[in-house]
């Protein structure tokens, strides 16, 4: 591949897309070739630097992704079923993709692992590269500490978030789970309300907070009745998602097809 990671952002005008597009060009080994959004936008047309804040760049957002320049990489952070039609192209280009895109249903998920068998692929729920790394400690930690610390996770979001608890947190319980030989499904506890009766040995609670702009807060606590390990990681600014996938990006050029997440990015399963 070429030094420079010939890079399309698709849903460039997205909260996530303008982002993209600013860490593309702070990026020394990714450029930006080509810009998308759906049909019908407003924003078709529109310079993607100059709409993200940064300086003009020469690329015009388009409303198809066969309309872009030649290119190595996509990044997707746009809607599921927007993202199955990307994947189509990557597949049939032989490019490859970093998805940032959320919430497909299981029938989804399977299809676009089908559509993407052959293609080099970065898949995660969250590209913080400190969440990443939290994850890595977590898992670490329940393996040390086992079932004599309670395991408690607390997530909080802003208001618009509508889904309860976030990804990220279930990610947490799932590494802490997996440090502990067990399944999450088997030991969660989501929510507790009335006479919940004493807290079950080796269950793993969950507790949540809605409000305001909070961008994410995620903490797992270990707790023992003489001490309490907390691993906490707090996001102010949504660049740091962004940052995390032109980081995927530039470690993606590098891989043969497969299916990578976050952790092989930063050779954290190594
Ligand atoms: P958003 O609604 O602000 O942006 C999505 C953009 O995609 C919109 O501009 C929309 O017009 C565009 N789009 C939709 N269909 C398209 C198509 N066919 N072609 C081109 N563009 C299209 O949403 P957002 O907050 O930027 O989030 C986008 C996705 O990224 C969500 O699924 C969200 O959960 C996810 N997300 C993931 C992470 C992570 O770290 N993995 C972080 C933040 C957000």
């Amino acid at each position: 591949m070429s030094e420079h990671a010939r890079i399309i952002i698709v849903g460039a005008s997205g909260r996530m897309g303008r982002m993209l597009v600013r860490a593309v060009a702070e990026s020394s080994s990714a450029v930006l070739v080509g810009a998308t959004e759906r049909a019908g936008s407003e924003f078709v047309g529109r310079d993607a630097g100059e709409l993200a804040g940064v300086d003009r760049c020469g690329v015009a957002i388009v409303d198809q992704i066969q309309a872009c320049a030649e290119a190595d990489l996509v990044i997707d952070f746009t809607a599921p079923v927007a993202t199955l039609a990307h994947a189509a192209f990557v597949a049939e280009k032989g490019m490859a993709i970093v998805i940032g895109t959320t919430g497909f249903s299981a029938e989804q998920s399977q299809q676009l692992h089908e559509t993407l068998s052959n293609s080099p692929v970065v898949m995660a729920a969250n590209y913080s590269v400190g969440v990443n790394l939290a994850l890595n400690l977590i898992e670490k930690s329940a393996q040390i500490l086992g079932n004599d610390y309670d395991a408690e996770i607390y997530e909080a979001h802003h208001k618009h978030k509508v889904d309860a608890p976030s990804g990220t947190a279930l990610a947490m319980g799932k590494s802490l789970a997996s440090g502990r030989g067990v399944n999450l499904d088997d030991v969660a506890v989501l929510s507790r309300e009335g006479i919940t009766g004493a807290r079950e040995s080796g269950s793993i609670g969950f507790s949540v907070v809605r409000g305001g702009n909070i961008v994410g807060e995620h903490q797992a606590m270990f707790i023992a009745d003489e001490e309490r390990i907390e691993i906490n990681h707090i996001a102010s600014d949504r660049m740091v998602f962004a940052r995390g996938a032109v980081r995927a990006a530039g470690w993606l050029s590098d891989q043969n097809k497969g299916w990578y997440d976050m952790q092989n990015v930063l050779g954290l399963n190594e």
